[in-house]
C-alpha cells in the first residue's frame, strides 16, 4: 500500500466513524429556546401579548362601548381600549 493509499484510507476511515457518530448521536438535550411561535404571532409583540390575554380580560366597558383589553385585574389604573 503506497502512502497516498494508506492516507486515503485514513481518511475514509475518519469520515465513516463521524458519519456513524453523527448518526447515533442522542437528541439535544432540552433546547434553550422556546420552540417557534404559531406563524400567526411570530415576530409580533402585540399579536402575541393579544393572544397571551385572550381569556382573561380586565372586561371594563367605557362610555363608547368599547371593553378594556388589558388582563384581568391589571396593575395599570387606567383601562385599554386598543
Ligand atoms: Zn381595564
Amino acid at each position: 500500500m503506497s502512502k497516498m493509499d494508506n492516507l486515503r484510507a485514513m481518511r475514509e476511515a475518519k469520515y465513516a466513524e463521524s458519519q456513524k457518530r453523527a448518526g447515533s448521536a442522542p437528541a439535544r438535550p432540552k433546547a434553550p429556546v422556546a420552540p417557534p411561535a404559531p406563524a400567526k404571532t411570530a415576530g409580533d409583540p402585540l399579536a402575541e401579548a393579544a393572544a397571551s390575554t385572550d381569556e382573561e380580560l380586565c372586561g371594563h366597558r367605557n362610555m363608547s362601548g368599547r371593553t378594556c383589553t388589558r388582563e384581568k385585574g391589571h396593575s395599570a389604573k387606567s383601562h385599554r381600549y386598543s
